[in-house]
């Protein structure tokens, strides 16, 4: 389970909120994988709370390069020395807004698996390309550029995040059955290119507008291994919620 704070929570608000999560875990070791990404000026602080805790933490983006004259840009070895466990990659409103491709995704995805961290690759259609039929062809289209030609053992570690730009900040999921539908295409996909190990081995969360309502049923999907949460991931008491929902589906 992951929580994206997207562009909020000020270090002082990152170290307060990631305290009630920490809190709010302590003694669930048993539970499933936690971890949050702060924006990159939240991280020390972040760090500070929940080093030596069950809850991990990791970035938003990265750099594809290992350093350089790239103005404005963060490089996976920084993230490493801050910590970080996990990178999420091609967000949709990085595709969206700030013009990210699969190819930019497949070289940041080379970047972070040659530093040891583990991605969080996310896909996802429109919803012009929903109601045009698209999904499949949009989303197959994702995975392959942002796995082709990376090793199967490398794929295994990675996780997929599953999101409907559509589903995203709006208030709308998918529903339990249109999410799994497209889970298990995600899994075929995988399977035609690296083998069925390999996409039994990846996790693929699903995310857009989880909240502790919806959470339950989505997470008892055979193919959805967790979730990828935003807004609700902002309030600790809604976060924990969808934690133990994931927690009583195991
Ligand atoms: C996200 O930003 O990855 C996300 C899923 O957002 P939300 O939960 O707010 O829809």
């Amino acid at each position: 389970m992951c929580g994206n704070w997207k562009m909020y929570k000020t270090p002082g608000e990152a170290r307060a909120l990631a305290r009630e999560v920490a809190n709010g875990l302590r003694g669930a070791d048993d539970g499933p994988e936690v971890a949050v990404c702060p924006p990159f000026p939240s991280i020390p602080a972040v760090r500070e709370i929940l080093e030596g805790t069950s809850v991990a933490w990791g970035a938003q983006n990265c750099s594809p390069h290992l350093e350089g004259a790239y103005t404005g840009e963060v490089a996976v070895p920084m993230l490493v020395d801050l910590g970080c466990r996990f990178v999420i990659l091609g967000h949709s409103e990085r595709r969206q807004i700030f013009g990210e491709t699969d190819s930019s995704v497949h070289e940041k995805l080379q970047t972070v698996l040659g530093a040891g961290l583990t991605p969080i690759v996310c896909v996802g259609e429109t919803l012009d390309e929903r109601e045009a039929g698209r999904t499949e062809e949009v989303v197959d289209r994702q995975i392959r550029g942002a796995f082709e030609g990376i090793p199967g053992a490398e794929v295994g570690r990675t996780v997929v995040a599953y999101e409907p730009v559509w589903a995203i900040g709006t208030g709308r999921t998918a529903t339990p059955e249109q999410a799994e539908a497209v889970h298990r295409r995600i899994r075929a996909t995988l399977s035609g290119l690296h083998g069925e190990d390999v996409a039994t081995a990846t996790r693929i969360l699903y995310g857009g507008s989880v909240k502790p309502g919806n959470a339950g049923e989505l997470f008892s999907q055979p193919n959805i291994d967790g979730g990828l949460i935003g807004g609700a991931s902002l309030s600790a008491r809604d976060f924990l919620a969808i934690v133990g929902a994931e927690c009583s589906t195991e």
